[in-house]
């Protein structure tokens, strides 16, 4: 699945370096690809397959941004239910210590995204 994307956006970028666009030293954040600038001066990404969220800095890129924060979001939550089951059961004192830094951390990450997500 994966490598069937890759060839996807691998052709993608050939296709746009073919019709005159020009890479970009810029990376999609979402994809960690190579932006394109078209002719017309819009911004691309290759992955995305469309201008929409690069076409101008500001509100559109806020929102690709605020889509990795929500699904990273929901993975630490996970993480920290996980945890949380894993440090109920557990008698061993070290590995409790381990799973309390563990879940301190997460708990971290996850404050810093509420506070990048409420800007
Ligand atoms: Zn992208």
């Amino acid at each position: 699945m994966q490598q069937k994307q890759d060839e996807k956006v691998i052709k993608k970028m050939a296709d746009l370096l073919r019709s005159g666009a020009q890479m970009l030293a810029e990376t999609c954040p979402i994809h960690g690809v190579p932006l394109f600038k078209l002719k017309s001066g819009e911004i691309i990404c290759p992955a995305c397959g469309k201008g929409v969220l690069f076409a101008r800095e500001g509100e559109e890129t806020k929102v690709a941004g605020n889509v990795i924060l929500n699904r990273l979001e929901s993975v630490i939550l996970t993480k920290i239910r996980l945890l949380t089951g894993l440090l109920e059961q557990e008698s061993d004192i070290y590995k409790m210590h381990e799973y309390v830094k563990s879940l301190s951390s997460l708990i971290d990450v996850l404050s810093k995204i509420r506070s990048l997500s409420s800007k």
